[in-house]
């Protein structure tokens, strides 16, 4: 399998290079030169695989025999290495919940494939490898996690000092080991600018083997397609559900959409925003204008230009009618989503988190002109988010255990000389 840039004017590359990269040097990204399909008895028998077997078919292709199949197996073992439960709230809406990694968001599932890609993959070169990250929350807690303990690969994250939330700031800088946590004194912004500045240093990079982990990575999209066949495989209707995710940089939704693409049965899929509407403005006019993000509860998605969208619109060819039978997109400010949350409890007794409940709005939304069953992505727990949450959320025990550990993270002015100190060390 080879990879070609969405910006079209980079060198084709391997699923190696693509992985190790990250990003194509047009500034594009990484996208597989053809879709793969899936044996059509995988899909006639889908509750006959185990979880595991099916993320192996679906992966399979596009790692191109770099990681040998035995390896790639155990990388997606450990990768899935918790459940993924469909729970069904009614005849017409299910949740899939896609919380229950360590970090408690969805986003452990692919820092855990990338994580184990990179070491495999950099095994026999000399360099170790630096993964240099910018957080402001949940991305790095992932990462902290996904890649604590793995060979090979050394972790540098950069958080905003007191602007993450205390469980978050547990999540990142209780590790130790490969990954050391930078608490930066100043904003998100300063982080992700002092990121680009060491990106952009020629002799830093010789120096050092740098990349990155953010979602664009194809090793963290990819196997987001897992989720789509759980919940496909669980699903008990007599026909393919409509499936409604919450969706900030869109690279969970486009690996659902990949794996339609394949052949896995979906009957339509629902893009769900905050106040960040630049999608669903894009359905309604026919324009795609990136704004800068807006701040709402539901923070994981407050992107004002959604970097998988590009991959969005090249499966579909670029053609906005292609993409409208099978997409749609709904945004919701603030207060619906309290509202959501608040029925979600009282209607099933289900706690929500505001990510998960602008899913359920969407979905609902959806069938108000469509009646057909559908699932939303429930994709943190509410306990990520207790400032939002309108009512008393239980704190699992995994939580509980990091108010023991000791925090260990080195504090440094938003100044370039000292990261890069930290980064030669
Ligand atoms: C990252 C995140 C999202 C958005 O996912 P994308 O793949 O960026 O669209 C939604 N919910 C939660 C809880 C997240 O952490």
């Amino acid at each position: 399998m080879k990879y070609k840039s969405t910006n079209g004017r980079a060198e084709l590359v391997d699923f190696k290079t693509a992985v190790i990269k990250g990003q194509a040097e047009d500034g594009g990204l990484y996208m597989p030169m053809e879709i793969p399909h899936l044996p059509e008895e995988v899909i006639f028998n889908i509750k006959s695989y185990s979880r595991e077997d099916l993320a192996f078919y679906s992966v399979k292709p596009y790692v191109g025999g770099m990681i040998p199949d035995n390896d790639l197996k155990r990388i997606i073992n450990e990768t899935l290495a918790f459940e993924t439960p469909l729970l069904k709230l009614d005849e017409e809406v299910s949740v899939l919940e896609l919380f229950h990694g360590p970090t408690l968001a969805f986003k452990d599932v692919g820092a855990r494939f990338l994580s184990r890609c990179l070491s495999w993959l950099s095994k026999d070169d000399d360099k170790k490898i630096t993964v240099l990250v910018a957080t402001s929350g949940d991305t790095g807690s992932a990462v902290a996690d996904g890649f604590y303990g793995v060979e090979n690969v050394q972790v540098v994250i950069l958080y905003p000092s007191a602007k993450v939330s205390s469980i978050q700031e547990q999540q990142l800088t209780t590790y130790g080991g490969n990954i050391r946590a930078l608490e930066v004194k100043g904003d998100f912004d300063d982080c992700q600018r002092l990121v680009k500045q060491a990106f952009a240093d020629e002799q830093l990079r010789k120096e050092v083997a740098l990349t990155s982990a953010n979602s664009i990575n194809i090793a963290r999209w990819l196997p987001q397609q897992f989720y789509y066949f759980s919940a496909i495989q669980q699903w008990e209707g007599n026909q393919p559900p409509v499936i409604s995710v919450p969706s900030g940089n869109f690279g969970n939704i486009c690996a659902g959409i990949l794996a339609w693409k394949s052949g896995l049965p979906v009957k339509h899929f629902i893009a769900a925003c905050n106040a960040n509407d630049v999608v669903p403005q894009f359905l309604t006019t026919g324009k795609y204008q990136p704004k800068p993000s807006v701040r709402t509860i539901s923070n994981a998605m407050d992107v004002g230009n959604p970097s998988n969208f590009v991959r969005i619109m090249e499966i579909f060819n670029d053609k906005a009618d292609l993409l409208s039978s099978m997409f749609s997109s709904y945004s919701f400010n603030d207060e619906q989503t309290v509202k959501a949350m608040q029925s979600l409890k009282e209607k099933y007794n289900y706690p929500s988190d505001p990510h998960g409940a602008i899913g359920y709005l969407a979905l609902k939304e959806y069938q108000k002109q469509y009646s057909l069953p559908g699932i939303f992505f429930e994709t943190a727990h509410p306990v990520k988010f207790p400032d939002a949450v309108p009512y008393e959320v239980i704190i699992p025990e995994k939580l509980k255990q990091l108010k023991t550990k000791e925090k260990m993270a080195k504090l440094i002015d938003a100044d370039y000389k000292m990261l890069v100190e930290e980064i030669r060390n």
